[in-house]
């Protein structure tokens, strides 16, 4: 199953151009079952869309990217992100003890907004984002390698604003996720790996370490 893993929805992504209800249309068109919003620095979507999956039957977990300060950090399960920004490490921690996972966002992205060289030193993170759609190939090969060195799980979403993102680079786990409970236990054992989209079908990156070849600005 396919879900995108890290996504931004207008109503509290003041960057974002895209509506819950654009969001999910894309993702079925693609073969998503699960879509995941994760706003800048809030969770105020969560109740939303806990509505939307009760009255529609399609899942929207809603975690957050947290703008640390060493770096974007995407987590799930907890009740409510910081107020300020805090540092990388005290995020994690925070993370941990209320039993949530959460992993870096495009680490090596050029806009300073990723971990870079801090994933080497925080303890803590589940995984690291290896295929973002909206960071260089290059970024991305680098993640990769950083995931493979670091034993960190490698993810893939989209990190999508706009439409034409959404769902280009996601995450495939084996298991049948129908709820937020199963997707945290499907984390957490962390089979999952790391997929994009071309040619309207997905394809899974197996041997991530090796060098990815993925051209992410042609998907
Ligand atoms: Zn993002």
């Amino acid at each position: 199953m396919f879900i995108d893993v890290h996504m931004h929805e207008m109503t509290y992504s003041k960057d974002s151009f895209l509506k819950l209800d654009e969001i999910v249309k894309i993702a079925k068109e693609k073969g998503l079952g699960a879509v995941c919003i994760t706003d800048h620095d809030s969770m105020g979507f969560k109740e939303y869309a806990q509505e939307y999956t009760e009255k529609t039957g399609f899942p929207v977990f809603v975690g957050v990217e947290f703008y640390s300060l060493q770096g974007d950090i995407v987590a799930f399960g907890i009740e409510d992100c910081p107020k300020e920004r805090i540092p990388a490490q005290d995020f994690i921690d925070f993370v941990k003890a209320q039993g949530g996972i959460c992993f870096a966002a495009h680490p090596f992205r050029n806009n300073r907004r990723g971990l870079e060289e801090h994933v080497l030193k925080v303890k803590g993170l589940d995984g690291l984002e290896v295929l973002n759609g909206s960071t260089s190939k290059e970024a991305c090969r680098k993640a990769a390698e950083y995931a493979k060195r670091l034993s960190l799980f490698p993810l893939g979403a989209s990190d999508c604003h706009v439409p034409e993102k959404v769902g280009v680079c996601v995450t495939y786990f084996p298991e049948e996720i129908r709820t937020f409970g199963q997707f945290l236990a499907a984390f957490r054992k962390g089979d999952m790996k790391p997929a994009y989209y071309k040619d309207g079908a997905y394809r899974i990156l197996y041997s991530y370490s090796s060098p990815i070849d993925v051209n992410i600005d042609e998907l």
